[in-house]
């Protein structure tokens, strides 16, 4: 299991998530013995099926050729986008809203299509100068279902999204921050990008002490950061959610602006300057062996 922090546990595999045996190999393809190169064909016996990134033997692409995975964006514009999944669920959406209003934020919400059916009421003419992104239909593990149903799971959120809120959601957070290969291909086959996150709140830790949760995303902010919170879950979380405003205006205080997700990858440009060596120039840099 992939520990994301992302809502509850995801449930476990059921025996018709996993491939039996080997036999997917998208190209079909036959291997000889010894050729040496059975990996590149069929994966691992054990391997889920959903992990195969080509959904089928024929001919396929995602919509746009390509699905961007966004955990933050380079920028050296003091942009920073708060994001809020799960919802919406009576009680805690409209906390989360009324803070949005009176300090004039805009966020973006990954919706459950579900949930925003039982309580379309909630978002009504609250959701104007926010982004609404997708969360499934049901909160599902993509990355454990097969292309087709991963696809439905998509594409019934998007049409209750469009349907209540007005707005075409163009983004997917994928439950559970799982990206296995059917994600991917069902989130290219609706034309959708992923976006992840670069920090999330810390409520179990800091549920008792909320000035240090405050802290930590105030300090923790870089231009470009996608902060991830929930406007649902285990009551842990409202920690979060009741220090939403002395948040804000920390990073206000310290020139942040609050964008959406989009409006954030749009001012993707030349990062802030380095603080240290990148990885690559560090690697450069060292001894050889
Ligand atoms: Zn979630």
């Amino acid at each position: 299991m992939t520990i994301t922090g992302d809502e509850e546990t995801p449930a476990k595999p059921g025996r018709r998530g996993f491939l039996k045996g080997v036999g997917i190999a998208a190209g079909g393809l036959a291997v000889g013995a010894g050729s040496g190169y059975a990996a590149a064909d069929a994966a691992p016996e054990g391997t889920p099926a959903s992990a195969m990134s080509v959904p089928v033997a024929g001919p396929w692409q995602p919509v746009h050729g390509h699905v961007d995975v966004t955990w933050s964006v380079d920028t050296s514009q003091k942009l920073v986008a708060l994001t809020f999944d799960d919802g919406p669920m009576p009680n805690w959406t409209s906390m989360v809203h009324d803070v949005l209003d009176a300090e004039k934020v805009k966020a973006t919400f990954f919706l459950v299509g579900e949930r925003l059916v039982k309580n379309a009421r909630l978002v009504h003419g609250r959701m104007d100068r926010h982004e609404a992104g997708n969360h499934t239909w049901q909160h599902a593990d993509l990355s454990r279902l097969s292309h087709e149903k991963a696809v439905e799971q998509i594409h019934r959120a998007h049409a209750a999204i469009e349907q209540i809120t007005g707005k075409e959601a163009r983004r997917l957070r994928p439950p559970y921050g799982q990206l296995g290969g059917t994600t991917l291909s069902a989130a290219g086959s609706l034309g959708y990008d992923l976006t992840i996150w670069s920090i999330k709140m810390l409520e179990k830790t800091y549920e008792k002490n909320p000035p240090k949760l405050v802290d930590y995303i105030v300090n923790n902010t870089r231009p470009g950061t996608i902060v991830l919170a929930h406007d649902t879950g285990h009551p842990d979380r409202l920690v979060a959610l009741k220090n939403l405003v002395p948040m804000i205006r920390g990073l206000r205080a310290k020139g942040y602006e609050f964008v959406t997700v989009s409006e954030l990858v749009e001012a993707a440009g030349p990062p802030a300057a380095p603080t240290k060596p990148t990885p690559v120039e560090q690697a450069a840099g060292q001894p050889k062996p």
